[in-house]
Formats: structure tokens, C-alpha cells, sequence
């Protein structure tokens, strides 16, 4: 039976926030603090209505919608050593670096978020422990601990598929018989997750539609986007009887599967050396190298603001690089353009009483179609929702822009609906009550969450490149490019790696 708007809870006053790109858009609710909408009704851009796109500065400097309305930029008199644009872990790393090289340097972090170091689920947490094949692929909610010995037995899908499902699990067979170990991993790295499962084992479409979300979670994309060499490399069903070596990764493995094979985990976000000045609020919207400094002009919710660099370092998402820098060569724009990042979308729902998801007895829930395709205990007393807007079915290029643009124009309303129903529905029968049971829900629209990861089948270049970060990438007078994206890997790792090669070309 549908629950009703009321029955969810829609109308309750609770605390609701709606962040893009980790600046709050508005108080929806009752009892949160403050927020800017006053900034954003001053906001000179914001054209089209309180949307998420409207206040953002990136895509009104994309849109060239920027610099129609904000004025003649003010110098604000600041003159510092280095300027650094993104306070994410590239440019905390790059500001530290620099400040290890030059101890009494100045440095500036300008970042466009209100605030640093949001919380975010790590990548590689333990796999879930149930799923819940949802009405959307099985037409009813059927929840399945995968914990349990027989599982696939008690899952809601064809005999077929459960025979195929079974024999993927403990015993495939080789697939590619009488090819080499190098040969087999080509063919793996030509195809997708979903279309080996498809084409190469034959199996029953509802062994698809149980597996389809099993990479969304990690990677923001599902099985139609991730690679069957990446789904070898992670251990998913399916390549036992290839019998290929699992000591070492393949060379067609993206940069992080091939980092996590021997479990490797990824160092604690560092913290900005006290002795940088860090300024939040602060989109940058113009870099410019002149003849004694550079010129870096940011947005203070007013005007444009500008300070004196002795260098620059871009640690911010490729993608903005050429609308801040537009005297790059065409080459370059058009390489930093195609850095394609990945969105994602996390909720943190609070309850009022965490018992309902203790007595459903599981951690973490991955949903077989449903708009969330992660639900997570976080104690004490939260719920972790993680949503993929990329379209996989396109790919991770072309289904991230498709995505972002679905990210970005989904109203709040229809998040907070599908937050409460999936909550209803998981955990209802024990006893919750999606209208009385939710103090506070936070939304965080990634519009670029996950740097692009170089993957087979996708991207032909990997890995022996040349790859698009590398046009992209180089110094162009006092400025430099060092943020992940300009790697050939993603992850944090990247990062670190980016802002040292930038700290170590500016300093030649
Ligand atoms: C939810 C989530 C979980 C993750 N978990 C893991 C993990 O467990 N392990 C792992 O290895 N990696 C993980 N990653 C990936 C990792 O966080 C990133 O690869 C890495 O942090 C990227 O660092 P960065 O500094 O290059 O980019 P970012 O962290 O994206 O930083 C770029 C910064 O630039 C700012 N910016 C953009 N444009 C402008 C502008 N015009 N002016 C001023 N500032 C601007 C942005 O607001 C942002 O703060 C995760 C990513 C996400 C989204």
C-alpha cells in the first residue's frame, strides 16, 4: 500500500538543509541556523529563482551570466606568496608544501564552500550486508541478508536466474578457454560488468537486475558503467574459472583498483598549516598572470574582491579552470574540459530513536533500483543515503554530465518523498514511523564529487595515455594546475600527488 505525503511526514516542521556543492541553498525547515539566503536574494546572478544553479557561481561564470551582473572587480590591497583556489586535499597540500619549501611565506586557500572537511562516507567501506530487492527491479520489496548461508535461495528472482546466480558464485566455468592470461584480461577490459553478465555467462536478466547497483556506492555508477575488469579486480561473481592471477592487478585495471589490491588505505585528509589564511564564501572567478604578479579575483557575496599573487596554484575541479583562466591556449581549455567529474548524492537523515535500525538487524543496505541505492546505520542515531544521478547507461562521461544536470533540477521536495519512502518501506516493519520518527534531514548535491577515474571499457588511453590531464596539465606563467583531476588516477592519493608536482613546477 502507498503511503500518503501525509503519512510520510512531508508537512512535519523538522530541521531540513539542501547543500550544493557544500554551500547551503536554504532553511526549508523550522529549527536550523543560519543561512544565506539573504546573500543569495543579494546575489547579483541569481536569475533564474532560488535554485541551485542560479547561486552557483561556477555555472554562472560557464553560463556567462557572471560578469553581466557583478560589477568592476576592487582590488582589496592583499598581496601574498602564493594564492591557492580549492581548500579540497589537493589544495591543503598544496598550501602546506609551499609553506614547507618557504616557512615564512603567505599563503592564501580561497574555497568556495561555507565550510571545509564535510563529512563523507568513506569509498572502500565494507560491502553491504543485505539487499533489498526493490519493487522498482522486482516489482515488491523483498529484504535479503546476504550474511546468511542460502541466500540465493531466498532471493526474489527467477529459478533460472537463482541457478545462474549460484553457479556465477561457486563454481563459473572459463569463459574464454584456450586464451592466455593477457588475452582474457582484454577481453574483460572491453566490456562492462552488465554486458558480461549478459553476453559472456549468458545469464538470466534478473541476475543483471540483482547486480546492476553492486559498484554505485563506491563508484557513483552502476554496472552498465563499470568496467568487467574492475568487477574481476573487486571480486564481484562471476570470474573464479578465468583462473587468473589474484596477486597482481591487470594493467587495464582503473588507477584504484589497481592502489586498493593489496588493501592499501587512503591516508587521513591533512590539515591547512595554521600559518596559511583560509577564506571560505570566497568563489574565485578570475586568475590572470600580469607582468610583476598575478591577479586572482574571488566573489565575497557582494563584489569581487582582488589580491597580488607571487603564484597561483588551481587545485579546484578542471572543468572551472578555463572560465577563471580564459587566456589558456584553446588546447589546453578543451582538454580541461573534458575532465568529466562524477555526482553523487548523500543524505544524513536523523531519527528519534535509533531502535527500528537495530532491530533490523543489518548495517548496511544496497537497494537493487530504487532512487537511493545505499542506505547505512550511522551511529548513534543517523541514516546514511547515498544516490548515483550518473546516467550509466552512457557511461561515466557522458552520464555524469547527463546526471548533474538531473542533480541539479531535482526539487528538495522529491529528494525528502523518496528519502522517507525508502525509509518507510526498510524499516516500517519494525515497527518505524516515517512521519514521527525524523528530526532533521541534510542533503548534499555533489555536483562534482569523484574525480574522473581512468576505466576500461571507456577510455581507450588507459592505460598507456596519452591521457587528457596531460594536455591539460603544465604551468602557464605564475600558475599552475593542481588539483586531482589533473591526474591520471582519482582518489585522494591524486590529490597529494597533484599539489606536489604543482608546488615543485612553480618552484622551478
Ligand atoms: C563522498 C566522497 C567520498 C570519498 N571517499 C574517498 C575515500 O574513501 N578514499 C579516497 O581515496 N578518496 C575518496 N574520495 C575522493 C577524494 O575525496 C577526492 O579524490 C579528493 O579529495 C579530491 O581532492 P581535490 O582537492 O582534488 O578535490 P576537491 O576535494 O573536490 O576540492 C576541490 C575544491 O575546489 C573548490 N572549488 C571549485 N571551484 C572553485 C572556485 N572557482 N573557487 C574556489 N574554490 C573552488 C571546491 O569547492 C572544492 O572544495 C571521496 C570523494 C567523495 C565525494
Amino acid at each position: 500500500m502507498s503511503l500518503t505525503p501525509r503519512d510520510l511526514g512531508l508537512d512535519r516542521p523538522i530541521s531540513r538543509r539542501d547543500l550544493f556543492d557544500g554551500i547551503a541553498l536554504a532553511s526549508l525547515g523550522s529549527a536550523l541556523g543560519p543561512v544565506p539566503a539573504a546573500r543569495a536574494a543579494s546575489t547579483p546572478f541569481a536569475v533564474r529563482g532560488d535554485t541551485a544553479e542560479a547561486l552557483s557561481v561556477p555555472h554562472a561564470l560557464r553560463d556567462g551570466r557572471f560578469w553581466e551582473h557583478a560589477g568592476a572587480p576592487e582590488p582589496t590591497g592583499e598581496r601574498y606568496d602564493l594564492v591557492v583556489v580549492g581548500g579540497g586535499r589537493a589544495g591543503v597540500s598544496a598550501a602546506n608544501g609551499w609553506l614547507l619549501r618557504h616557512p615564512s611565506a603567505r599563503v592564501l586557500v580561497l574555497d568556495n564552500h561555507d565550510e571545509l572537511g564535510d563529512p563523507r562516507p568513506p569509498v572502500r567501506a565494507a560491502g553491504p550486508d543485505a539487499v533489498m530487492c526493490d519493487a522498482e527491479s522486482f516489482g515488491a520489496d523483498t529484504l535479503v541478508t546476504t550474511a546468511s548461508p542460502g541466500w540465493i535461495g531466498r532471493l526474489p528472482i527467477a529459478e533460472a536466474a537463482r541457478r545462474d546466480l549460484l553457479r556465477l558464485h561457486d563454481e563459473p566455468p572459463d569463459w574464454f578457454p584456450g586464451l592466455s592470461a593477457e588475452a582474457k584480461q582484454e577481453r574483460l577490459a572491453e566490456l562492462t560488468y552488465s554486458r558480461f553478465l549478459r553476453e559472456v555467462c549468458g545469464a538470466h536478466p534478473d541476475v543483471e537486475r540483482f547486480c546492476r547497483t553492486m559498484p554505485s556506492r563506491d563508484w557513483a555508477y552502476d554496472a552498465r558503467a563499470f568496467g568487467a575488469i574492475d568487477a574481476w579486480g573487486t571480486g564481484y561473481p562471476g570470474f573464479a574459472g578465468l583462473g587468473l592471477d589474484r596477486d597482481k592487478p591487470s594493467r587495464y585495471n582503473s588507477p584504484t583498483v589497481r592502489r586498493d589490491w593489496h588493501g592499501a588505505a587512503p591516508a587521513a585528509a591533512p590539515a591547512l598549516d595554521g600559518r596559511a589564511l583560509l577564506r571560505l564564501s570566497s568563489p574565485v572567478v578570475s586568475v590572470r598572470d600580469g607582468v610583476s604578479a598575478a591577479t586572482v579575483g574571488y566573489f565575497d557575496g557582494d563584489r569581487v574582491g582582488t589580491v597580488e599573487a607571487g603564484a597561483v596554484i588551481l587545485a579546484c575541479w578542471s572543468a572551472v579552470v578555463p572560465y577563471l583562466v580564459p587566456e589558456l591556449p584553446e588546447e589546453r581549455r578543451r582538454a580541461l574540459r573534458q575532465v568529466v567529474r562524477v555526482p553523487a548524492l548523500h543524505a544524513t537523515v536523523r531519527l528519534r530513536d535509533p531502535g527500528a535500525w537495530r532491530r533490523l538487524g543489518v548495517e548496511r543496505v544496497r537497494w537493487t533500483g530504487a532512487y537511493w541505492c545505499a542506505t547505512e546505520f550511522a551511529p548513534p542515531d543517523s541514516v546514511r543515503l547515498v544516490a548515483t544521478p550518473c546516467r550509466s547507461e552512457l557511461g561515466p562521461d557522458a552520464g555524469s554530465a547527463a546526471g548533474r544536470r538531473e542533480l541539479i533540477r531535482t526539487p528538495y521536495d522529491v529528494l525528502e518523498r523518496t528519502i522517507r519512502d525508502q525509509l518507510a518501506r526498510l524499516l516500517g516493519p519494525v515497527g518505524f514511523d516515517p512521519a514521527g520518527d525524523i528530526l532533521e534531514i541534510t542533503v548534499n548535491r555533489r555536483g562534482h564529487a569523484y574525480p574522473p577515474e581512468h576505466c576500461r571499457p571507456w577510455h581507450a588511453y588507459h592505460p598507456d595515455g596519452p591521457f587528457p590531464a596531460d594536455a591539460a596539465r603544465g604551468p602557464f606563467g605564475r600558475i599552475a594546475i593542481g588539483g586531482s583531476d589533473s591526474v591520471p588516477a582519482a582518489r585522494a592519493d591524486a590529490a597529494v600527488l597533484a599539489a606536489h608536482r604543482a608546488v615543485a613546477e612553480l618552484a622551478r
